[in-house]
C-alpha cells in the first residue's frame, strides 16, 4: 500500500470510549506498518454536544496508550487546522460548490413545517423520506421558491440549512474492506443537511471534505458509521472526487461479554469495570468514572487486549508487543461479527504483562506505599517480595495489598481457620519449630523446609497439617505467596516473633 494516511476523528462530546481507543489503535497499526501517517482530527462541529475538557482528555488518553499522532491537533501539520470548528470557510466553499452544480439546495422549512410533513407521511403510511426525492418539491426550498424569494430570505437573515439533493432510485455501491459489497438504493436515503442554520457543517460534509483535503487513504471507523457511507460516496461523486475516495473499513461493534447487544457504559458500571481509558468527571453531571489507567491496567496490556477485539493473527499466539502488532496486523483479518468485551480477558493480559517484568521493574509498584508508610526497606528485599508475588497479582496495586504482610505482623487471624486448624498439636509443633529455627544460622528456603520436616517428624505430626497453621501464624490468613518464600523474606527473627505472638494469642 502506498501513501497510507489514516485519521482518528473523534468528537469531543465526552470521555473517549474504550471502543474509540480500539479504532485509534487499528488506524495507528496500519499507519506504522505501512510507513504511513496517523492524523488526529477533532470533529467538533456539533456545538450542542461539545463538552469542555473532552479534547484534552482524548489527547491524554492517546498519549497514555502510546498511540502516537504524526499530524493533527496538538501536533500541527500541512493540512492545519485539524479542528473542524476552525475550518468553517472551507466547508462553506464546498457547500456553495454543491449548490452551484445542482447537487445541493437551500431549505427554509421551520420545525413545524418539517413536523407537519412527518405527520402527513405517517398518516399515509408512506415509505417516502421525510425530506427526499419524493417530498422535497412540497417543501420550502430553493427548488420550489424563485431565485428572488431565495435571495430575499437570505438577505433578510432568515434561517436556512443546505441539503444534499439525493437522486431518486439509484443503486449506490461501495466496497468495504471488512464488510465487502454494500449496496443501498438512494430512495432510502434522505436529503441530509450539509450545513446547519448556525453556519456549521454537519458531520457528513465536514468528514468528506476533510478526508479529501487531508488526502486520507483509509477510513477506519466504527460500524455505526456504515449506514452513512453511501451518503459519503454520493458526496465524493458530486464534489468530483470519486477517484480520490478513501477505502472504507468499518470495525465490528464491541458487544457485552455474553454477546447480547452492544457494550454500554451502563453495562460496565453495573459490572464494575472501566469503560474509559482515564478517570473522567463529566462536567455536565459531575458523574465520576474510574479509568483503565487508574484501575491499574498497563497500557501495553490494554492495547494487546483491544487489538484482539475484532482482529486475530490466525495463530495461537496472544501476547503481542506493539512492535509485533504492527508487523502482524492486517485489515483482512478483522472479523465482520461483533467482538465480545470480556473484562476477565483484559485482566488476564494485564497479569501476563506484569508477570513478565523483572523484579526490579516491579519494585516501583511498592515504593509509593512504602514511602507513604515511612517504611525503610533494602531494594533487594523489595525485589524479592515482588518476585514472590508476581504470579499472584493482576494489578500493580495488588503488590501492596498482598505484600503488606511482609511489613506488618498480623494483629487478627482468620477465625474460621483458627477454629479448624489451630490446636494443641500445632502449638507443640510450632514451639519446637522455633527452637530448631533458633539453631539455624541463616534462613534460606531449603534449610527451612528441612527444619519443618524434621520438626514434624520429632513431634509426630504430619507436615501437611502444620503448613496452614504456620501460614496463619505468619500472615493471619489462608492464602498468599509460597510459605518458604515468606519465611525467607521475613527472616528468622521476625518469623519467630510472629509465631510466638500467635501461640500466645490464639486459643487452643
Ligand atoms: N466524529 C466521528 C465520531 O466521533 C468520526 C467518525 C469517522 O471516523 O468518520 O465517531
Amino acid at each position: 500500500m502506498k501513501g497510507v494516511r489514516v485519521r482518528f476523528a473523534p468528537s469531543p462530546t465526552g470521555a473517549l470510549h474504550i471502543g474509540g481507543v480500539r479504532t485509534a489503535l487499528y488506524n495507528f497499526l496500519l499507519a506504522r506498518q505501512q510507513g504511513g501517517t496517523m492524523i488526529l482530527r477533532i470533529e467538533d462541529t456539533d456545538q450542542n454536544r461539545f463538552v469542555p475538557g473532552a479534547e484534552n482528555y482524548i489527547l491524554e488518553s492517546l498519549k497514555w496508550a502510546g498511540i502516537e499522532i504524526d499530524e493533527g491537533v496538538g501536533k500541527g501539520g500541512p493540512h492545519a487546522p485539524y479542528r473542524q470548528s476552525e475550518r468553517k470557510p472551507i466547508y462553506q466553499k464546498y457547500a456553495k460548490q454543491l449548490i452551484d452544480t445542482g447537487h445541493a439546495y437551500y431549505a427554509f422549512d421551520t420545525e413545524e413545517e418539517l413536523e407537519a410533513m412527518r405527520e402527513r407521511l405517517k398518516n399515509q403510511h408512506s415509505s417516502e423520506q421525510q425530506y427526499g426525492s419524493g417530498t422535497r418539491l412540497q417543501m420550502k426550498n430553493s427548488l420550489t421558491l424563485t431565485a428572488e424569494e431565495v435571495n430575499k430570505k437570505i438577505a433578510d437573515s432568515k434561517p436556512y440549512v443546505i441539503r444534499l439533493k439525493v437522486p431518486a432510485n439509484e443503486e449506490i455501491q461501495l466496497t468495504d474492506l471488512i464488510r465487502g459489497e454494500v449496496i443501498v438504493n438512494s430512495s432510502q436515503m434522505d436529503d441530509k443537511v450539509l450545513m446547519k442554520s448556525d453556519g456549521m457543517p454537519t458531520y457528513h460534509l465536514a468528514n468528506v471534505v476533510d478526508d479529501y483535503l487531508m488526502k486520507i487513504s483509509h477510513v477506519i471507523r466504527g460500524e455505526e458509521w456504515l449506514p452513512s457511507a453511501p451518503l459519503h460516496v454520493l458526496l465524493y461523486r458530486f464534489l468530483g472526487w470519486e477517484k480520490e475516495m478513501p477505502r472504507f473499513a468499518h470495525l465490528p461493534l464491541l458487544l457485552k461479554a455474553d454477546g447480547n447487544g452492544k457494550l454500554s457504559k451502563r453495562d460496565a458500571d453495573k459490572a464494575g469495570f472501566p469503560i474509559f481509558p482515564l478517570n473522567w468527571t463529566d462536567p455536565r453531571t459531575n458523574e465520576f468514572s474510574k479509568g483503565f489507567r487508574e484501575s491499574g491496567y498497563l497500557p501495553e496490556a490494554l492495547l494487546n487486549f483491544l487489538a484482539f477485539l475484532g482482529w486475530n493473527p490466525g495463530t495461537e499466539q496472544e501476547i503481542f508487543s506493539m512492535a509485533q502488532l504492527i508487523t502482524s496486523f492486517s485489515l483482512e483479518r478483522i472479523a465482520k461479527h461483533g467482538a465480545r468485551f470480556d473484562i476477565q480477558k483484559a485482566q488476564w493480559f494485564n497479569q501476563q504483562y506484569l508477570k513478565a517484568k523483572p523484579g526490579a521493574d516491579l519494585s516501583k509498584y511498592l515504593l509509593p506505599s512504602l514511602a507513604h508508610e515511612k517504611i525503610n526497606c533494602p531494594p533487594e528485599k523489595i525485589i524479592k517480595i515482588c518476585e514472590a508475588l508476581r504470579e499472584r497479582v493482576s494489578f500493580p496495586q495488588d503488590f501492596w495489598e498482598q505484600g503488606k504482610i511482609f511489613f506488618f505482623a498480623p494483629v487478627s487471624f482468620d477465625p474460621q481457620l483458627v477454629s479448624k486448624k489451630w490446636n494443641a498439636d500445632v502449638v507443640k509443633f510450632l514451639s519446637q519449630f522455633i527452637n530448631h529455627l533458633e539453631e539455624l544460622n541463616l534462613i534460606e528456603g531449603n534449610g527451612v523446609k528441612q527444619t519443618i520436616e524434621k520438626t514434624a517428624q520429632t513431634s509426630g505430626i504430619a507436615s501437611e497439617k502444620i503448613m496452614q497453621p504456620l501460614r496463619l501464624a505468619l500472615t493471619g490468613g489462608a492464602s498468599g505467596p509460597d510459605l518458604m518464600m515468606i519465611i525467607e523474606i521475613l527472616g528468622k527473627e521476625e518469623t519467630i516473633k510472629r509465631i510466638k505472638y500467635a501461640v500466645a494469642t490464639l486459643p487452643v
